[in-house]
């Protein structure tokens, strides 16, 4: 029997680690930038902190939980959002009482029992924010342009947002009415999922994917009709602080989002791949209020987002946004014969010691196989270690892509492997000044790239960089 993963989660390895992992430090490096903290929550929750949190008329709710009994006979799911789990943390951590507002982010894996398909997983992971205890166009501002700036600091341009307003409590009470009497007339045409919407939530009608049913939708009333002075007045700061941003954006009226509590400025992020294949959003957030309360916390609003990892990375191998990204090895230690094997295993552990990524066989191998092997595991360099190579104290190490070698001293290995990766790791300026003539390091280095980048504070040193400073 050969088990294979359950179905609609996948196995992430290889280069797909390194690009979740990438996305992750970029997004939260974005949210640091604002002032976001991370929290981390348990996988499980009870039961009824999405029933109630997310909302028993979502359809997450109705259709796409892991839900279960535990030993203990206690109902609980497995997350299949984490707005409600940061909501009840809140409330469990008392973090209400302290400095308002809270502004936290996460990153995990989230659980839905949906069909798998193009961008669609059982098993995804989501990186996401919620700001808590700011109630206005401002901080609903701020959580878009955090999320496009997120996006942008991953290298996608153009990035474009759909936006709504769902209004106030007055608003949708008003509204809600006045769909259930537009779809009433249409509701034996429709499919079973928007019955059923029509008495829970007859918004999310507007957002139901068949084809006939979004025919009818187009006929329904329109929310901006609908808005109350202030949330039209709040609708409007929101969209010109975003408009400011030279952020741009499309209203989309149909735009409902999935959670009950939802209200006042709702948005989604759709990116495209070169092809143009969709993978569905890749963001999708808003404001809410009285979700905390619902909780049992005190009544403050809310305003976040959250992000598709696995969607994300899609588009960007697509829109080759991670071809820099490789597994790679800084060195390669390769014993030419059994006896020194214990020795290249020391020198091994010794550049390991020194910060460099390094990998050696574990018995002898052939020098050609070893060289290969060094290849593809995407080593810059191979250090040769032979017997007469010990008893002289001098190694040759190989440059793999150039092919060229040179000789390192055992002595001072850490010294000329400093050297010799010193001239790799300092191409990323633009300060063409390696050739001045100050003592420092940087500046003495004779890789001859004209992109070194000089963090010397030598008096005397004349590159531009420092007059700069
Ligand atoms: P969709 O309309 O695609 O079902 P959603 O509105 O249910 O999305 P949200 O609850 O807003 O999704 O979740 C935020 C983000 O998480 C989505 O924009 C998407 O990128 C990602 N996401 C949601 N469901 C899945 C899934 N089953 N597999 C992979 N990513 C998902
Ligand atoms: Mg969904």
């Amino acid at each position: 029997m050969q088990y294979q993963p359950v179905k609609g989660t996948h196995d992430i390895y290889g280069k797909e680690v390194l690009g979740m992992r990438y996305i992750e430090t970029v997004l939260a490096a974005a949210c640091e930038l604002y002032n976001y903290k991370e929290i981390m929550l348990p996988t499980l929750e009870y039961t009824e902190v999405f029933s109630r949190g997310t909302g028993a008329g979502s359809d997450i709710v109705r259709k796409e939980m892991y839900t279960f009994l535990d030993k203990g006979n206690r109902s609980v799911t497995m997350r299949p959002e984490f707005t409600a789990g940061v909501m009840r943390s809140i409330i469990s951590n008392k973090l209400y009482a302290g400095d308002l507002p809270l502004k936290l982010f996460y990153s995990g894996a989230a659980y839905r029992y949906e069909r798998p398909q193009l961008g669609r997983y059982r098993q995804f992971h989501q990186f996401g924010i919620e700001q808590v205890g700011s109630d206005n166009a401002r901080a609903d501002a701020e959580c878009v342009i955090l999320a496009v700036s997120g996006l942008q600091m991953l290298g996608f341009q153009n990035v474009k947002v759909k936006i709504n307003s769902l209004g106030d409590a007055e608003t949708r009470a008003n509204y809600r009415e006045a769909l259930v009497e537009y779809f009433k007339g249409h509701i034996d045409e429709m499919c079973s999922d928007c019955k059923e919407r029509l008495e829970l939530n007859p918004l999310r009608i507007l957002d139901c994917k068949v084809e006939h049913d979004q025919e009818i939708a187009k006929g329904a009333p329109r929310i901006k009709d609908y808005l109350t002075e202030a949330s039209e007045k709040r609708f409007y700061e929101t969209l010109s602080i975003i408009n400011a941003m030279g952020i741009e954006y499309e209203l989309d009226e149909n735009l409902v989002r999935g959670l009950d509590y939802y209200s006042e400025f709702v948005f989604e992020i759709h990116l495209t791949s070169p092809e143009g294949k969709d993978y569905g959003a890749v963001c999708g957030g808003g404001h809410y209020g009285g979700l905390l309360k619902e909780l049992g916390g005190p009544d403050l609003a809310g305003v976040g987002f959250a992000m598709g990892v696995e969607r994300l990375y899609s588009l960007m191998m697509e829109n080759h946004l991670l071809d820099d990204i490789e597994e790679g090895l800084d060195l390669y230690v390769m014993p030419v014969g059994e006896k020194v094997l214990n020795d290249a295993f020391e020198i091994t552990m010794a550049c390991r010691s020194f910060g460099y990524s390094t990998d050696s066989p574990f018995q002898s191998m052939k020098f050609g196989t070893m060289f290969k092997k060094a290849e593809k595991l995407g080593a810059k360099y191979a250090l040769i270690v032979g017997e007469e190579e010990l008893e002289n104290g001098v190694l040759k190490i190989k440059n793999i892509a150039t092919q060229e070698q040179q000789e390192i001293s055992l002595e001072n290995l850490q010294e000329e492997l400093h050297d010799i990766f010193g001239c790799e790791e300092e191409h990323h300026c633009h300060c063409h000044e390696c050739e001045c003539d100050c003592d420092c390091e940087e500046c003495d280095c004779e890789c001859g790239d004209e992109e070194h980048e000089c963090h010397c504070h030598e008096e005397g040193c004349h590159c531009h960089h420092h007059d700069d400073e």
